[in-house]
């Protein structure tokens, strides 16, 4: 290989700078490995003591001058690697590169590496990148990118009185920003029905308008067909392996795809290693004679402890429809959208009581009891010992105050 400077380079072929480039990006990848290595051993060693840090990570951008996020993403490949011999191999003579390798380390085991280096020889780092973000997302771990995707949330609006112009910038969950986007098309699609003209303005001009035209048809009272349950489909793919449990790919988060394939709002292509399974809306769909009895039996509210949603329920399977559970009344649990990610999502789980009753418990382990918490309740889980964490410091110092003064005499009619 030769050396190339701004110098020289007017005078070499445009083959040999490919090749010079490929060299070098070569040798960086192996020269990345090499420096893996030596960090891993010195992580191992607790190196980053002897400089008064805390963590490897933290030595290493202060040490190389990285990001912290680059320091903290070479430590954990750098771990990671450990149990992964197929990759390390590979990375070390310079066939996988550092983008593949650090997408690898994030879902390779010992099941999957073989067929995983297989795919990334064969593939793009960008979709190497995908097939990782897949398979974390039909992991049961990628609950937590859901809940924090839950979480940020947000729609804001900024008036720009200057410009003339209003800027609404919003966060969605996946699921739910696929919705709009649904909802985009379609008023898109049936504004240029009446006003043909419209084909030659601009993508995103027509898509404000198509916001705009959603939002007068909502204040309007909605079109005529706004009860169409095909208008709320999205598309999922996901393994059916990874739907029972097990390890396979997923394109958003797979208690999230659980929850939107409860009650068919969702459009789920299941696969079975990329293949179609024509498994899916029968099994799950509830038939509209076993939703008018679910209906009938929850009194068209969400059946959470509390809330008084009569909008936009849904069919909970509390035993998923994917391990088994059966599409019946036995089965069924209506909820609100806000609950039914709670309960997929949000880490709240269904039990039943001796009385062969549904009822709901927070992730930490506390019962929620119909009829909110009672003081009475709190006093009978703490002595029980199944009250270990109290949440909030309200229960305490209710509690607490309790313990200092006689309960009101109503408490105990
Ligand atoms: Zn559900
Ligand atoms: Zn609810």
């Amino acid at each position: 290989m030769r050396p190339v400077n701004s110098a020289a380079s007017d005078l070499v072929s445009i083959e040999e700078l490919d090749q010079s480039i490929l060299d070098l990006a070569a040798r960086i990848n192996i020269a990345t490995y090499e420096l893996i290595v030596l960090v891993r051993e010195f992580d191992e060693r607790a190196g980053f003591l002897k400089w008064g840090f805390e963590n490897c990570a933290e030595w290493l951008a202060w040490r190389c001058d990285f990001s912290l996020a680059t320091a903290r993403e070479k430590v954990r490949a750098a771990r990671a690697l450990k149990t992964l011999p197929l990759v390390t191999r590979a990375f070390a003579v310079g066939e996988l590169s550092w983008s593949k390798v650090r997408e690898l380390t994030r879902v390779a085991n010992e099941r999957n590496e073989d067929a995983l280096v297989d795919f990334a020889l064969r593939h793009t780092s960008s979709h190497v990148a995908d097939r990782c973000r897949e398979l974390r997302m039909g992991d049961v771990a990628s609950v937590e990118i859901a809940e924090r995707a839950f979480d940020r949330r947000a729609l804001r609006v900024h008036r720009d009185a200057d410009r003339g112009v209003m800027r609404i910038t919003i966060d969605l969950p996946l699921e739910a920003g696929e919705l709009v986007d649904k909802a985009l098309d379609k008023a898109r699609d049936d504004e240029c029905l009446e006003i043909p003209d419209l084909v030659d303005t601009s993508w995103s001009k027509r898509q404000a308008d198509a916001f705009v035209t959603m939002i007068k048809d909502y204040l309007a009272g909605g079109t005529q067909d706004q009860k169409n349950p095909d208008n709320y489909l999205v598309n999922i793919h996901v393994d059916q392996s990874a739907l029972a449990g097990g390890d396979g790919r997923s394109s958003l988060p797979i208690e999230s795809v659980k929850r939107l394939c409860c009650d068919g709002p969702a459009l789920v292509v299941t696969e079975d290693q990329g293949e179609p399974l024509s498994i899916g809306r029968k099994t799950r769909v509830v038939p509209k004679a076993v939703e008018r009895a679910v209906r009938a039996r929850d009194k068209n509210c969400c059946a959470f402890p509390g809330c008084r949603n009569t909008r936009f329920l849904e069919c909970h399977h509390v035993e998923h429809w994917a391990n088994g559970g059966e599409t019946s009344l036995d089965n069924l649990l209506l909820l609100c959208t806000r609950h039914h990610t709670l309960v997929h999502e949000g880490g709240f789980r269904i039990d039943k009581n001796f009385n062969d009753e549904w009822y709901f418990v927070r992730p930490d382990g506390v019962a929620v009891p119909d009829i909110g918490y009672r003081v009475l309740d709190m006093i009978d889980a703490e002595l029980d010992g199944a009250y270990v964490n109290p949440p909030r410091g309200g229960l305490l110092s209710a509690l607490e105050k309790v313990s200092q003064e006689p309960p009101p005499p109503d408490y105990f009619h």
